[in-house]
């Protein structure tokens, strides 16, 4: 995918060329407030089809699951999903690792109920100790510490397949 410049219409097969694309609200990934700048935007001239291809995936969501285990807010339940998934599991292995029932998990994700917030700084503790050992130990007590319900809007911007904070 890195730095393709055609590609082949998935609709119709029409060949397509590439856009650069600014601010793409990227909701695919269930929260927000996350926009994407530098990626490319294939819009087919004879179907109208637009594709828009998010390179290295992986590092991204890294990215941005690293800043929402920071935040000092508690978390919202799209947030909890969010960081549940990029560490591999399932509802129901999350439930089994952390010992509480699947229903649990499910209401905290659905915001029927709010996760407890030693619970919550466990799993924001899983995403920053995963690549080595975690050394920002003293930020933890601030994880959760205000009821803070509105996000800024966060920028990531892609440079040669490579994600970073910010606009582009
Ligand atoms: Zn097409």
């Amino acid at each position: 995918m890195a730095g393709k410049k055609t590609m082949k219409c998935l609709q119709c097969g029409h060949l397509t060329t590439a856009k650069k694309r600014n601010r793409y609200h990227f909701t695919e990934c269930g929260l927000r407030n996350i926009y994407l700048n530098g990626i490319s935007e294939f819009g087919c001239a004879r179907c109208g089809e637009i594709e828009v291809v998010i390179p290295n995936i992986d590092q991204l969501q890294g990215l941005i699951a690293r800043e929402v285990a920071l935040l000092e807010a508690r978390l919202k339940p799209e947030e909890i999903r969010f960081l549940r998934v990029h560490l591999g599991f399932s509802g129901a292995d999350f439930a089994r690792k952390i010992s509480v029932e699947p229903e649990t998990v499910s209401r905290w994700e659905n915001g029927k109920s709010e996760m407890k917030l030693t619970f919550e700084r466990f799993l924001r503790l899983m995403i920053l100790s995963n690549a080595g050992p975690f050394r920002e130990y003293d930020r933890m007590e601030l994880f959760g510490s205000t009821d803070e319900k509105g996000r800024p809007r966060r920028n990531f911007t892609v440079r040669a397949d490579h994600w970073g904070p910010g606009a582009a």
